[in-house]
């Protein structure tokens, strides 16, 4: 057995956790093509955290990890009192996306691939990654060029159809299903967020197209990543509106000390500072600053991530983050090359540190919520 999970198998590794630790929850809601965003909590206790992964579809790690650390949960391996804490899991927020980059990666990498063929695909994959940075090649891209929309098992007809014309529309590029961020709509979720400037100046073409690799990247058309929103004026996707919806709601009714927000690569921890300008509102307070500082240095040290302060707000995670003091974005490794590049387990890139670094920063961070959460969070419910 790989290391590599797909769509189906997120869904029978959940199904899999023991009840009775792990509950699941109603969805928080449905994409356009009418897949389940799940939700999970572990506890019942009074201080609320939010975890969540899958937002670039790419950054498939950040499912796995989350998902692995629910199974420890699970497991009972994880000193966290259920009687104090309240964890929810959001472990696939972007479930097309998801189905779109794992059917690529299962026409090269079928279930029943060895770990060993499965780590020599995943390390060919980070080496045409780093080949690619350095020119005009599209390697990566190439190694998928057979996966096309067909790929895509016949039980998501509809998400098919609607992706083929898409691409009838924009015409991407060969092997383009190994780099879909985007949801099924071709919308980025993290850059879909409240209208800035930015979004503005994207929608007027002022910003248009990356370099090298990032010729995917392209914001004023749907496709693979980059593009905030299908409609000239803005529209919030599903997606995003069950998200902030989500919070809100967990927000008012119960005490919410913190939430940690998966993304992939880098080695990251990010977290709201006093710079820079948020769109969405004043500056956090000087105890909001040194409490999310605080919980960004204790998920650091047990990772060695370096910590950065946020310095863009046209994200969904950045508007997330000063929604919500003690909110982390963690780009889990430092490794290139996602989808795959992530899951080499070998001395270029240690897969197996990745899990148990951050089982450990989690269970720590929560911890340290619990102990320093400021009144600003508390609220008597
Ligand atoms: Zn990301």
């Amino acid at each position: 057995m790989g290391k590599i999970l797909d769509y189906e198998e997120m869904l029978y590794h959940l199904d899999q956790l023991d009840s009775n630790v792990i509950r699941k929850m109603p969805p928080i809601g449905y994409t356009t093509h009418g897949y389940p965003i799940p939700h999970y909590t572990y506890g019942t206790g009074s201080a609320h955290v939010i975890l969540t992964a899958g937002t670039h579809a790419t950054e498939l790690i950040g499912n796995c990890f989350l998902i692995h650390f629910m199974e420890q949960l699970s497991n009972r391996l994880i000193d966290l009192d259920p009687a104090k804490i309240t964890l929810h899991f959001l472990p696939i927020l972007n479930p097309e996306g998801t189905i779109i980059v794992t059917s690529a990666i299962r026409s090269l990498i079928p279930r029943d691939t060895s770990e060993i063929t499965e780590q020599f695909l995943a390390t060919t994959y980070y080496g045409n990654c780093k080949i690619d940075d350095t020119g005009d090649t599209s390697l990566c891209l190439d190694m998928f060029s057979h996966a096309t929309w067909d790929m895509i098992d016949d039980k998501h007809t509809k998400l098919k159809r609607h992706l083929q014309l898409l691409d009838e529309q924009y015409h991407y590029p060969k092997g383009v299903m190994i780099a879909w961020s985007s949801n099924g709509n071709g919308i980025d979720l993290n850059s879909n967020v409240v209208p800035t400037k930015y979004l503005k100046d994207t929608l007027e073409g002022n910003k248009v197209y990356g370099e090298g690799h990032r010729r995917l990247l392209c914001l004023t058309e749907p496709g693979p990543y980059g593009c905030p929103t299908k409609k000239e004026c803005f529209q919030l996707e599903v997606e995003n509106r069950a998200l902030l919806h989500f919070y809100e709601n967990c927000m008012s009714s119960h005490n919410v000390i913190g939430s940690i927000i998966y993304h992939a690569c880098g080695g990251q921890v990010i977290y709201l500072d006093d710079i820079g300008i948020s769109p969405w509102r004043e500056k956090p307070t000087s105890d909001e600053i040194e409490y999310n500082r605080m919980v960004a240095k204790v998920y650091a040290d047990e990772t060695k991530y370096q910590m950065n302060p946020n310095t863009s707000y046209t994200t969904m995670d950045a508007k997330i983050k000063t929604m919500l003091p003690g909110t982390l974005l963690i780009e889990l490794t430092p490794m290139r090359g996602t989808p795959l590049g992530q899951f080499v387990n070998s001395e270029l890139g240690l897969y197996d540190e990745t899990m148990e670094r951050n089982t450990r920063a989690v269970t720590e961070t929560v911890k340290k919520m619990c102990l320093h959460a400021p009144s600003i969070c508390k609220k008597d419910v």
